[in-house]
């Protein structure tokens, strides 16, 4: 019982933190631009590129729902019944593992599951873009990139199972204090060697050779005070179309990398802004706020899962007797996919303002609205984006402002100059 009323007190102290994060350090106040003022902008736009992205968007957005929603059918059907039980136990006897490889071996099963029934919509959807022209690479190419992504997940997940499962284990009722405390460290140290770990896997990167560009790169961000490692370009070429760059990595890991794709599309100005955004969420700490949130929402996660674990009844459905039992494991599973999903549009919801924030500072730096009207349109054109999506999608999906947002917020900054 003293546990419960601990981990509900550490609960509540990290909520009311990550609230006052969110209030103080979230731009709540630059303001979305009006509708007419997006509306404008849309009609400047070519009405035949705002059709194809509409059709598109059209074409993926049933893929995306039913992909979603099969998903979390499945996903319940094996935490709130005895199935993903069997499997375990199954599992565990066929093995002759005792209880922690049992607990591993089965959630990466449950999961690997989920994963197989949400595959064909991921590749319909692919299908789709492949016809559209946004992806190039092959299906072999794609199942290279599944396979070296399923490997990445049997590391993390399976990890993440030993690590808690052999917390319950020891600590039956004070696994949450250390286990949440693990998951905020590992959240911070993850968002600092992911970019530098992770993205090798799945492009090449390059140093950009001595250019003006490349010097003028260097000069924004040393105006912004921002310190860069590296200049890099990525041969995201050979996957497909789309156009992008990002600053990513913490201090002494921090690069500017750019994809290939925007080097041969864009002109220098258009590649400058794009970075001079990317530029902006450094110079706001925009990836330490998002680890610092998502390691705050981790140790949360925790304590609330603890709580969780005092409520018989979901263990009863699933054929389990608790948190430690790895019979357990298709209900946590199910649980960490709602979590997942109920705050995915709470995630973008900050995001979108995170980076309205990262737009202004590019047009402020640069001082050339003209410059991003024309990448906002570019880069539209390019990934064939729906440049006006209905609200719902946006709330749900949506990680940046619309092009109509980023254009009106463009119209409005020439207008206060
Ligand atoms: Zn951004």
């Amino acid at each position: 019982m003293a546990s419960l009323v601990g981990a509900a007190v550490v609960a509540a102290v990290l909520l009311v933190a990550a609230g006052v994060v969110v209030g103080v350090a979230v731009p709540w106040r630059i303001p979305v631009p009006p509708r007419t003022a997006q509306l404008a902008a849309l009609a400047r736009l070519p009405a035949e590129q705002v059709a194809r992205g509409r059709a598109l968007a059209a074409e993926l957005r049933p893929l995306r729902y039913a992909g979603l929603l099969v998903e979390l059918v499945a996903v319940l059907v094996l935490g709130l019944t005895p199935l993903a039980a069997r499997l375990v136990t199954a599992i565990g006897d066929a093995v002759g593992a005792g209880r922690l490889v049992t607990a591993v071996l089965g959630g990466l099963a449950v999961v690997a599951i989920v994963e197989l029934v949400g595959l064909p919509f991921a590749a319909r959807r692919r299908a789709v873009l492949r016809r559209y022209g946004l992806i190039t690479q092959g299906w072999a190419g794609w199942a290279v990139d599944l396979g070296r992504g399923a490997v990445l997940g049997i590391v993390f997940v399976g990890a993440a199972l030993a690590g808690f499962f052999a917390a319950t284990g020891a600590w039956p009722h004070a696994w949450w204090a250390p286990v949440a405390g693990a998951a905020a460290i590992l959240t911070l140290l993850l968002s600092m060697v992911f970019p530098v770990l992770v993205e090798p896997l799945f492009n090449r990167f390059t140093p950009m050779p001595d250019s003006p560009l490349r010097d003028d790169l260097l000069a924004l961000a040393a105006a912004d005070r921002v310190r860069v490692r590296a200049v890099l370009v990525a041969d995201a070429s050979r996957r497909g179309s789309a156009v992008n760059a990002y600053v990513s990595g913490l201090g002494p890991t921090r690069r500017i990398v750019v994809f290939d794709t925007l080097l041969s599309a864009a002109p220098d100005a258009e590649t400058r802004l794009v970075v001079a955004h990317e530029l902006g969420h450094a110079r706001h700490h925009d990836v330490p706020l998002a680890a610092g949130l998502g390691a705050l929402g981790a140790a949360c996660g925790c304590c609330l899962l603890h709580l969780f674990g005092a409520w018989h009844a979901p263990f009863a459905l699933a054929g389990a007797t608790g948190l430690a039992d790895p019979r357990a494991v298709g209900l946590l599973v199910a649980l960490l996919t709602v979590a997942q999903l109920v705050l995915g549009p709470v995630g973008n919801l900050v995001s979108r303002r995170v980076e309205a924030r990262a737009d202004r500072h590019a047009l402020r730096t640069t001082g050339d609205p003209a410059t991003f009207a024309a990448m906002q349109g570019r880069l539209a054109l390019r990934n064939l984006a729906d440049v006006d999506p209905g609200r719902v999608a946006q709330t749900l999906f949506g990680s940046h402002p619309s092009t109509v947002q980023r254009l009106a917020a463009a119209d409005e900054f020439t207008a206060d100059r």
